[in-house]
């Protein structure tokens, strides 16, 4: 008995995968498979190449906006807590029912025509622009328009949470002190009692 070769393999083209002569070294092309196996071999580089490139961006992007967001200051901090509050306070008024605190009409929650109210505005009173008693769904209309209409939304805001919690927010002149940690520790909060709320309503 003889030995035979020591791969069971057959002598293939690697190209176009037919049988080369036994006496041909293995991994060979045919002279005419030559340049179409390159081709493809470099486009499979280039695809590669094109991918990795297209991650380094993306995590370069990522790194770049990381160290953006690290480089705000107050005021960015300020509004993003704000988005959140006002999402959860609209959330809060939305799942409750509650009709438009001024005009007391129902609200279009379809859409984008409701806003976050703030009884005493976040320009003469900002210490209280986290304040959930000083804040309540108000539409577009009687907010942007109406100057929050402020007679109105007092008597909504006594039917709401009382005349006493009325007079402690006229009262309340303390200002508030929000660090930049501070600010991310009240938009984590609200962000968190967002998710609550939207679980609840699954
Ligand atoms: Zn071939």
């Amino acid at each position: 008995m003889t030995l035979r070769s020591h791969s069971p393999k057959p002598n293939r083209c690697k190209h176009c995968k037919e049988r080369m002569p036994e006496d041909k070294a293995r991994h060979v092309l045919h002279p005419e498979c030559i340049d179409p196996w390159v081709a493809i071999q470099q486009a499979k580089q280039n695809r590669a190449r094109v991918a990795k490139q297209r991650k380094l961006a993306e995590l370069d992007k990522r790194e770049t906006r990381a160290k953006l967001i690290e480089k705000k200051g107050r005021g960015y901090w300020i509004a993003a807590a704000q988005k959140e509050f006002n999402t959860f306070i609209r959330l809060r008024d939305q799942l409750a029912g509650h009709p438009c605190i001024s005009s007391g009409r129902p609200l279009n929650w379809t859409g984008n025509a409701v806003d976050a109210g703030h009884y005493r505005s976040r320009g003469s009173a900002p210490h209280l622009r986290f304040d959930e008693r000083n804040c309540h769904a108000q539409s577009k209309q009687e907010n942007r328009y109406a100057s929050g209409n402020v007679v109105d939304y007092r008597l909504g805001l006594i039917a709401r949470i009382g005349l006493e919690s009325v007079e402690v927010l006229e009262a309340d002149q303390e200002s508030r002190k929000w660090s930049i940690d501070d600010l991310k520790q009240i938009k984590a909060t609200y962000a968190a009692k967002v998710r609550e709320l939207k679980a609840r309503t699954e």
